[in-house]
């Protein structure tokens, strides 16, 4: 079985304030303008079943913006929950909250009793983004926001984990700049939280590999990795030296960076190759990479 642990929902245009946002961005990333073709793309609910051919179960959520919602889109996970439902033996629901959403907690309820999604994310920690973008886009000089100001473990957002918590489903947390301690933190005070680090961290691969070590319950999806196929590799070695390979999950992070599922399947698997011999690597074991494929979030997930 292959579950794509991490994909965005199609059909929902890019909205006025991520616009600004990426307007902003482009001025210091010129790049960025694929991000935003990225979410045209997105908007067209075709190219997702293309996109998703390949996998047999796929997490689908909302997309994570940077501006506070204040209160969480409720139309967006209603969305969500009515394509979900439409094809019920493919697609796996998460609730979509911002941290800073007044009804936070009992929208996260409502999607899992109700709609009964199975987790919540893609949560962006407060810290992510560009900062200078977010600092030109927020208005220079001003006063900094509650936000700004906040991290993952600021306990303010303790009452959110707690229902996670209490529900039994995992969280997926985009870390940006967020310092692991916090993560750490928040791991700490939540012994029965699972948090799925998305990327693997990003830049920070190898610290949140040891911290999985640590922390039984922090597990990390691959998506954005296959942009490099050596830091994958790395990723991947170190996960079976630290003993937790068998808590990393795939994912494409759809329609973002490029690399459709069909593209990164082919990646994983031909490092299982005997040919990686020839060449002094390490092979992965077929048996670690099928469960990296989906029996790792098969039992996450509880499928
Ligand atoms: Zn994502």
């Amino acid at each position: 079985m292959i579950v794509d642990i991490h994909t965005h929902f199609p059909g929902r245009p890019i909205n006025g304030a991520e616009e600004r946002y990426f307007n902003e961005l482009l001025k210091v990333r010129p790049g960025a303008r694929s991000v935003m073709d990225d979410y045209i793309y997105a908007s067209k609910p075709e190219n997702y079943w293309i996109a998703m051919r390949p996998v047999d179960k796929a997490v689908c959520f909302g997309n994570g913006v940077f501006v506070p919602h204040v209160r969480a889109s409720t139309d967006e996970n209603k969305a969500i929950a009515k394509y979900v439902s439409e094809y019920p033996e493919k697609l796996i629901g998460f609730c979509h909250i911002n941290l800073d959403d007044d009804n936070a907690v009992e929208e996260i309820r409502r999607c899992v009793e109700d709609y009964r999604f199975k987790g919540v994310g893609e949560i962006l920690a407060p810290s992510t983004g560009h900062p200078g973008v977010l600092r030109s886009w927020r208005g220079e000089g001003r006063e900094t926001t509650p936000r700004e100001r906040c991290f993952l473990n600021n306990r303010k957002y303790f009452p959110i984990y707690e229902v996670i918590q209490e529900l039994d489903v995992p969280i997926l947390i985009h870390m940006g700049s967020e310092p692991r301690s916090n993560l750490l933190d928040v791991l700490s005070n939540f012994p029965e939280l699972r948090i799925i680090v998305a990327h693997v961290g990003g830049f920070q691969v190898a610290e949140t590999v040891s911290i999985m070590e640590e922390k039984r319950n922090l597990y990390a999806d691959i998506s954005g990795l296959s942009t490099s196929p050596f830091r994958l590799y790395n990723c991947l070695i170190n996960a079976m030296e630290h003993h937790v390979i068998n808590k990393l999950l795939f994912g494409t992070d759809w329609p973002y960076l490029g690399t459709t599922a069909a593209q990164y399947i082919g990646i994983l698997r031909s490092m299982c190759q005997p040919e990686m011999e020839e060449m002094n690597l390490r092979r992965v074991p077929n048996e670690y990479m099928e469960n990296i494929l989906g029996n790792n979030a098969k039992k996450l997930l509880k499928l």
